[in-house]
């Protein structure tokens, strides 16, 4: 058994979806989460036993707009899509060619988004649009199924992959964190696209950094599509997933006997005791931000944590980042009002604290 495998113990790995694969790159500076990740761990089902369940997943309502506004776009043969697409991208409208790859039985849907991938790139002669396609991605040694929304294959030669999102854009502006996260996860079908085309012995750089978002618009149901550079998402996401296939300088660091089993019993429900868990999972260093909130379901636990440390991380990364190496609260206080030396390293910091410190206090007498 390798030392991942026994980081998971008895416990059913979980596989990996895009939201949980892009959701990697929002905090990759976080050990807890790539080993917990790496390993296979169902991190929702330890939030829940260790006593703190993240409220994650769409509400019922959410999940029927959703769909509803995906059933709008990719009606008649995906007639709205071709529609944006050619005003966006340049598709002819005399070549578009439609294929659904979900009418294929789901085993073979992968082979066959395969074929006609390969056969887009050596006739170069259509643009053509590609519903359910079916691409896999390795993690960690493991293999996780990836559903685009909608593959576009553009006259020229470049793939591009279209994100369909039921959040609205209005007057031309959309919740940047529900963009941000598109893009993360628009991001891992690019990685996955790339990759099918370098197996089948294509440039993958033919596949575009440049994503489709798909929207409605302002207060109707109307979509609109938008072009979402990703390049940055992608470069987080190569770093992250290349630590977690090298994960042992993490491993190293961790105590031979620790284990994150939950130790199912033959309801499938966890019967490891929760204060043991909870010891196992603070083993593995946490990097808490806000951000976690929306990306990680162990959330509620690294926040709880990092109050109790009283941790600088929960000011968020900017500020973890400008106090560089002051690691909680109380220590940036103390630098503050002088009632702490600085260490080594600290003095520049602990200098622009105090001069914080002295122009507040002038401010409020
Ligand atoms: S919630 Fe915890 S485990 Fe998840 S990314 Fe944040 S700090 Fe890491």
């Amino acid at each position: 058994m390798n030392r991942l495998d026994a980081l998971r113990g008895t416990t059913p790995q979980k596989p990996h979806d895009a939201r949980a694969i892009a959701a990697l790159a929002a905090n990759p500076g976080c050990s807890r989460r790539a080993l917990m990740d790496g390993a296979g761990i169902d991190k929702d089902a330890a939030a829940r036993h260790l006593g703190f369940p993240a409220p994650f997943g769409q509400s019922p309502f959410a999940i029927t707009r959703g769909n509803a506004f995906e059933a709008l776009v990719k009606a008649d043969g995906c007639a709205e899509l071709l529609r944006m697409l050619r005003d966006l991208l340049g598709l002819p409208i005399a070549e578009v060619a439609y294929h659904d790859v979900e009418n294929v039985g789901a085993h073979l849907r992968h082979t066959h988004t395969r074929t006609l991938i390969d056969r887009a790139v050596r006739q170069e002669d259509a643009g053509t649009v590609y519903d359910h396609p079916l691409f896999t991605l390795d993690i960690a040694g493991h293999t996780a199924y990836l559903e685009p929304d909608v593959v576009a294959f553009q006259l020229g030669g470049r793939f591009h992959i279209v994100e369909i999102k039921s959040f609205a854009v209005i007057d031309g502006q959309a919740d940047p964190a529900a963009v941000a996260a598109a893009a993360r996860q628009a991001a891992v079908y690019v990685l996955a696209l790339r990759g099918l085309l370098a197996e089948l012995g294509h440039d993958p750089l033919r596949v575009s950094h440049e994503v489709v978002l798909v929207c409605p618009e302002n207060f109707a149901n109307r979509p609109v599509a938008t072009l979402v550079d990703v390049r940055r998402e992608l470069a987080v996401l190569r770093r992250q997933l290349t630590r977690m296939t090298t994960l042992d300088r993490l491993l190293d660091g961790l105590p031979d006997d620790l284990t994150f089993d939950l130790l199912p019993g033959e309801d499938g429900l966890p019967t490891r005791p929760v204060a043991e868990l909870a010891d196992a999972v603070r083993g593995a260093a946490a990097r808490y931000a806000p951000d976690c909130l929306s990306t990680c379901d162990l959330c509620f636990f690294c926040r709880d944590e990092a109050r109790q440390e009283g941790a600088s991380d929960l000011l968020g990364r900017h500020v973890r980042d400008e106090l560089g190496g002051v690691a909680s609260v109380g220590e940036v206080l103390g630098l503050a009002d002088g009632t702490r030396d600085a260490a080594a390293g600290q003095e520049e910091i602990a200098r622009l604290l105090r001069n914080a410190e002295r122009l507040r206090r002038e401010c409020l007498t």
